[in-house]
């Protein structure tokens, strides 16, 4: 297993998943939801709005799949980030939780290689440094991770790609 670190576009990554950061309505939001959701078409959100009349959107640290539709990669994983709160609201759990999902996820569905962005990092405003020690240190430790092929972290902006430059 490889861990690769991008900085660029995750919709443009062409991985067997691509993580998506998005909300608990699992409807699209803004960042690299709205990206997702915009340049991979309707069919993402056709299955999203299935899911969500299934068992009622996603809980935070939860995730779901679902097609990529129009994107290079095959699937995408949604998951609910925390909203940064100052730390005192369990925000480190559910970040690690959202990432161990995720990979879970990936693992009952054979998947191999698989592009993370900084979940919670913009709009829920999660310190960088600390989501990406997080990030990091859970796909370590996860205990299948020798079925991946390669794990990407797709990082968007400059400050976020040196954080991660230094801790791998
Ligand atoms: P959240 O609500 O979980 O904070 P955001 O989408 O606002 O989600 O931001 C999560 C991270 O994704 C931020 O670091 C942001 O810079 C980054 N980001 C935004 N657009 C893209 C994109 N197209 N590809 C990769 N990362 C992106």
């Amino acid at each position: 297993m490889k861990i690769e670190l991008v900085k660029g576009d995750i919709t443009t990554i062409k991985a067997d998943a691509i993580v998506n950061a998005a909300n608990s309505s699992l409807l699209g939001g803004g960042g690299v939801d709205g990206a997702i959701h915009r340049k991979g078409g309707k069919a993402i959100l056709e299955e999203c709005i299935l899911i969500r009349n299934r068992q009622g959107g996603c809980a935070t640290g939860h995730a779901v799949i679902t097609t990529a539709g129009l994107l290079p990669a095959k699937f995408v994983i949604h998951t609910v980030g925390p909203v940064w709160n100052g730390g005192s609201k369990n925000e480190d759990k559910l970040l690690h939780d959202c990432y161990k999902n995720c990979l879970q996820l990936a693992f009952e569905h054979h998947l191999k290689t698989i592009a993370f962005p900084g979940i919670s990092t913009g709009i829920y405003h999660f310190p960088k440094d600390k989501a990406a020690e997080i990030a990091i240190d859970t796909v370590r430790n996860f205990k299948n991770v020798k079925a991946f092929d390669r794990l990407i972290f797709v990082c968007y902006d400059e400050e976020s790609h040196e954080i991660y430059q230094k801790l791998l």
